[in-house]
């Protein structure tokens, strides 16, 4: 997508959905939200085709232990790995609150599975395995085979899909096809395309420049002097588990004061500071704190991009500064509105219950059982919510940032389609795990004191439990 101003004109793209009509529906990506909308949209009635560019359901929690061979991932041509996991990955949600709400993420009782509250990245691969075999899935997903472009055909307003499945045997080339849908509903995922750090001088500076996307072992790191750009969460697993190897780690987070310089609590060779000024060519970079520091290594866990390389719209949904727009509640641009959707666009929430969420508006939305306003009424009320964010002086990148206006959200989301909302339990353990998360970056995981929480969740969870 080219980042353009949106044309707002014309407002008669979208197809008239007449009502109650089931629809031809290709979803493009088999992780948590692929998965999901194909069970919604099957359940209204839909005919569903699940593009899957990898040989497997479940996305990023599908560890690969390779790395891109552009460590930045600057590089549009080079090939793609789609996971950013690390190995010692464990999530960073309560399992409680993770799992689809009619299919808890409870633990097994099977000693090849993690039982942990917060557990390992293959108990949640193995979790959405279950979830694509439980509600059979996986007989709607394509294997191998990769949407490159997706476009409108406004003579008989449908959409165009273009994949390429790989061929099989030794023959490494690709058969290219190309169909025709009532609707496609994007769930690529947005954490694979690496948004870094821009500074001053790095063209010069001679040490290494890795992005989280492709860091998955910390042993790369022994010795070695670090600076780690970022305040995540994993930015705060990383650069603990890189202290435990480094000469030293020197954080950079743009969220604190710019005098800021203090070792960490209970380290002796990690240091956070303010931003980075800039980068020299004699291998040295020089904080906003006045510190200077010779580094062998800079880690950019600094984020990513949304990434629809396949999608082409003239213009019309565009990217611009990380905002993907227009978009109505996140989900549809009004102009073709209800034939294009996203699913899983909203970041800093709780992923699968707003994921099956969205998909069921979708699916309903698209019968006719659901209606949504005039494509005008759309577009005013995204003119009005970016007018807010401006007026609260929100930057652009943060229009998908979501936090606590997510329970409202999905709140708003369930109360369209007709099903209860977001638990109050989920919101309540949400808030307590965030501050934990703050407070006890070290413990949170293994430590809390939110027992009530949890009883009231598996009360929640009995009927879904045999
Ligand atoms: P993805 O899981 O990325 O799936 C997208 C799918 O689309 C992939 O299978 C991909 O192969 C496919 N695809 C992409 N392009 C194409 C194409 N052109 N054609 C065909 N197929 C395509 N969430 C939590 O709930 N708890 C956590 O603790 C947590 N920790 C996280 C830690 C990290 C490091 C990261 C990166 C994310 C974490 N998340 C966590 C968020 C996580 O991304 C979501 O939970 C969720 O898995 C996203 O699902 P998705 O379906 O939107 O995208």
């Amino acid at each position: 997508l080219i980042p353009t101003t949106p044309l707002f004109t014309n407002l008669s793209m979208s197809p008239p959905i007449p009502a109650l009509t089931s629809r031809n529906v290709a979803v493009i990506g088999a992780g948590a939200a692929g998965l999901v909308a194909a069970r919604e949209l099957r359940q209204e009635g839909h005919k569903v085709v699940v593009f899957e560019r990898d040989n497997q359901v479940g996305g990023t929690w599908v560890y690969d232990l390779r790395v891109e061979p552009d460590p930045l991932g600057l590089d549009p041509f080079r090939p793609i790995i789609h996971s950013s996991l690390y190995r010692s990955l464990r999530t960073n949600l309560p399992r409680e609150i993770m799992g689809f709400k009619d299919f808890p993420f409870i633990a097994k009782n099977d000693k090849e599975r993690d039982p942990r509250r917060f557990p390992g990245h293959r108990e949640v691969l193995l979790y959405l395995q279950e979830f694509a075999e439980e509600f059979r899935i996986e007989e709607m997903v394509r294997f191998e085979t990769e949407v490159v472009k997706v476009w409108f055909l406004e003579e008989i307003k449908k959409w165009k899909v273009k994949s390429q499945k790989k061929r099989g045997g030794k023959d490494d080339g690709f058969d290219f096809d190309e169909e025709t849908f009532d609707a496609v509903v994007v769930c690529n995922g947005h954490f694979t395309e690496p948004r870094v750090a821009d500074i001053p001088g790095i063209s010069a500076w001679p040490g290494k420049q890795f992005h989280s996307h492709n860091y998955r072992v910390p042993e790369p790191f022994q010795d070695q002097v670090v600076i780690l750009i970022g305040s995540s969460s994993s930015a705060a697993d990383l650069s603990r588990e890189i202290a435990g190897f480094a000469k030293a780690v020197h954080v950079a987070s743009r969220s604190v004061p710019d005098d800021t310089c203090e070792l960490q609590h209970g380290y002796d060779n990690m240091w956070l500071h303010s931003m980075i000024e800039s980068a020299r060519e004699d291998g040295s970079v020089v904080f906003r704190n006045g510190r200077t520091i010779v580094a062998n290594i800079i880690l950019h866990c600094t984020g990513f991009k949304y990434h629809f390389p396949f999608l082409q719209t003239n213009g019309i949904v565009t990217v611009d500064d990380n905002r993907v727009g227009p978009l109505y509640k996140d989900v549809f641009p009004p102009i073709f509105s209800p034939s294009l959707s996203f699913v899983g666009i909203p970041w800093k929430v709780v992923p699968f219950p707003m994921f099956e969420f969205q998909s069921k508006w979708i699916a309903g939305v698209l019968l006719g059982r659901i209606l949504l306003p005039s494509q005008e009424k759309m577009m005013e009320d995204v003119e009005a919510f970016y007018l807010s964010l401006e007026a609260s002086n929100i930057p652009k990148r943060y229009t998908h940032n979501m936090g606590d206006t997510q329970f409202e959200y999905n709140c708003w989301l369930a109360a369209q389609c007709g099903c209860p909302g977001f638990e109050e339990w989920r919101k309540k353990m949400y808030q307590a795990v965030s501050e934990r998360r703050h407070n006890s970056p070290e413990t949170y995981r293994d430590k809390w004191d939110d027992h009530h929480l949890i009883l009231e969740a598996y009360q929640d969870f009995t009927p879904y439990i045999s």
